[in-house]
């Protein structure tokens, strides 16, 4: 709101982020209103868009692209100020009987409920994404290699406590696999950070499944 009537205020304050510009005099309670009004249903169509874009559909948790993008930033982070940065890779295990068993419909139930699980487990400041089709994997803030894989341990007890309802009359017994690795201990970039991850997740599905192991111990 302001007294200027200048076209360039107009315009400066466009750029600098306003949604719309009331000059004092020419304003009436009803073009308030009406101002307000569309800034909100604004705010409700960016932040429907947003999370179209950010997340994932069928979990909620975050899809890949956005992922991709936090991990190039916390890389920049681990560098500049020597924080270090977990990563736990997690995956289903033996999902495809659960689908060839009880129906795809049965398995994106599970699938909801693992992630929702996993999800529980990390703080607020951390991240869970899908990563593909029944992985996930965790960012975790200035934690090392051993706490990444104290979480990973975690979220493997987290999925199996308890049989997951899928219906009155089902209920299934689900674990998963997790590995564990960290930067700058174990990878100098986002890329081989999830890599190494990975391989440590492979390893712990090798040993038998339903556990956690560290790249170190690959
Ligand atoms: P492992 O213990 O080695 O991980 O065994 P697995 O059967 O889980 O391994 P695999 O990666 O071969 O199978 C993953 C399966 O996940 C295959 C695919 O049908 C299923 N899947 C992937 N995405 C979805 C999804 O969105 N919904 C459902 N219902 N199934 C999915
Ligand atoms: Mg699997
Ligand atoms: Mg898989």
């Amino acid at each position: 709101l302001t007294a200027e009537k200048a076209e360039r205020v107009d315009i400066a304050a466009m750029n600098a982020g306003a949604l719309d510009y009331l000059v004092k005099g020419e304003i009436s309670a009803r073009m308030i209103e009406r101002s307000l009004r569309y800034a909100l249903k604004l705010g409700e169509t960016l932040e429907a868009l947003r999370r179209l874009a950010t997340r994932d559909q069928l979990t909620g948790l975050l899809n890949r692209r956005e992922f991709e993008r936090i991990l190039v930033e916390e890389e920049e982070r681990v560098r500049r100020f020597k924080h270090s940065l977990g990563l736990v890779m997690v995956d289903i295990d033996h999902f495809k009987l659960v689908n060839d068993t009880h129906g795809h419909m049965t398995g994106d139930v599970v699938l909801r409920e693992v992630a929702r699980r996993v999800a529980e487990v990390v703080r607020t400041v951390d991240r869970a994404m899908r990563y593909g089709g029944e992985e996930l994997a965790l960012t975790l803030e200035q934690t090392d290699r051993s706490g990444a894989l104290g979480l990973a341990g975690r979220v493997c007890r987290a999925v199996e406590r308890e049989p997951i309802l899928v219906s009155d009359t089902l209920a299934l017994n689900i674990t998963v696999s997790a590995g564990a690795a960290a930067m700058p201990q174990d990878a100098d970039s986002g890329p081989k950070l999830l890599n190494a991850a990975d391989k440590a997740l492979y390893a712990a599905k090798a040993r038998g499944r339903n556990r956690a192991v560290g790249y170190n111990e690959i």
